[in-house]
């Protein structure tokens, strides 16, 4: 086990990183064991987090397109850029590009089957909807989650801004205020390159501070 997930005395939900070499598959495996473990009532069934904006990084992305490409129908020679302009919400203000999962007029996650109240994409589901956990967290915990989603977010722009450009295109943006972005601001990171999430360190993500913290 490189990933340790448990419940404080005070009922926060924690992660202790116990091997160095720890990947972010790791931490959803320790996360999704934990939850099927422990949550009380289980998830299933429950669509309480399924209402809120789903913010996405480059692997999500890449999950999506891989696992449900039937079902998506992508079609064309950029199935990522027709993921994030059909199944997406890009927003951009300035240089600062926010993308999330698209959703429904009435607000919910637009793979939300509200019938059932399941997720249809459950295999492919999102770091954010994964590491969810609808009690409280202790601070490292909620900065671990916050530090991958945002170095994700960063290299997803990055894709997005590199295969529209490669495409042809002027980038696709759902909502837009002097938009302005720029490969300059999204540097290649501990993302770029890298198509699933054991392929990635955790240590190559967190800052020093916050290393320290979980180990
Ligand atoms: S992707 Fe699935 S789990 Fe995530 S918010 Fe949408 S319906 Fe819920």
């Amino acid at each position: 086990m490189k990933i340790k997930v448990f419940k404080t005395q005070d009922k926060f939900l924690d992660v202790e990183v116990l091997n160095p070499d720890a990947t972010i598959q790791d931490y959803l495996d320790a996360i999704n064991i934990w939850i099927e473990n422990s949550m009380d009532p289980p998830c299933r069934g429950c669509d309480e987090c399924c209402w809120e904006r789903i913010p996405l990084t480059s692997i999500d992305v890449l999950n999506y397109v891989e696992k449900m490409e039937k079902l998506l129908a992508l079609e064309g020679p950029w199935p990522v850029l027709s993921f994030l302009k059909d199944h997406c919400y890009v927003y951009v203000e300035g240089a600062v590009v926010d993308i999330s999962l698209g959703f429904t007029l009435d607000g919910a996650c637009s793979f939300l089957d509200q019938t059932e109240r399941i997720c249809s994409s459950y295999l492919a589901r999102s770091l954010v909807c994964q590491s969810f956990v609808c009690i409280e967290s202790t601070e490292r915990a909620r900065e671990l989650r916050s530090q991958l989603v945002n170095s994700g977010m960063d290299e997803l722009v990055r894709m997005w801004l590199m295969q529209s450009k490669q495409a042809g295109q002027k980038p696709f943006m759902h909502e837009q205020y002097q938009a302005d972005p720029s490969l300059e601001d999204y540097p290649s990171n501990a993302f770029s390159g890298k198509s699933s999430y054991d392929k990635i360190l955790l240590k190559d993500i967190c800052t020093a501070k916050l290393w320290s913290q979980l180990c």
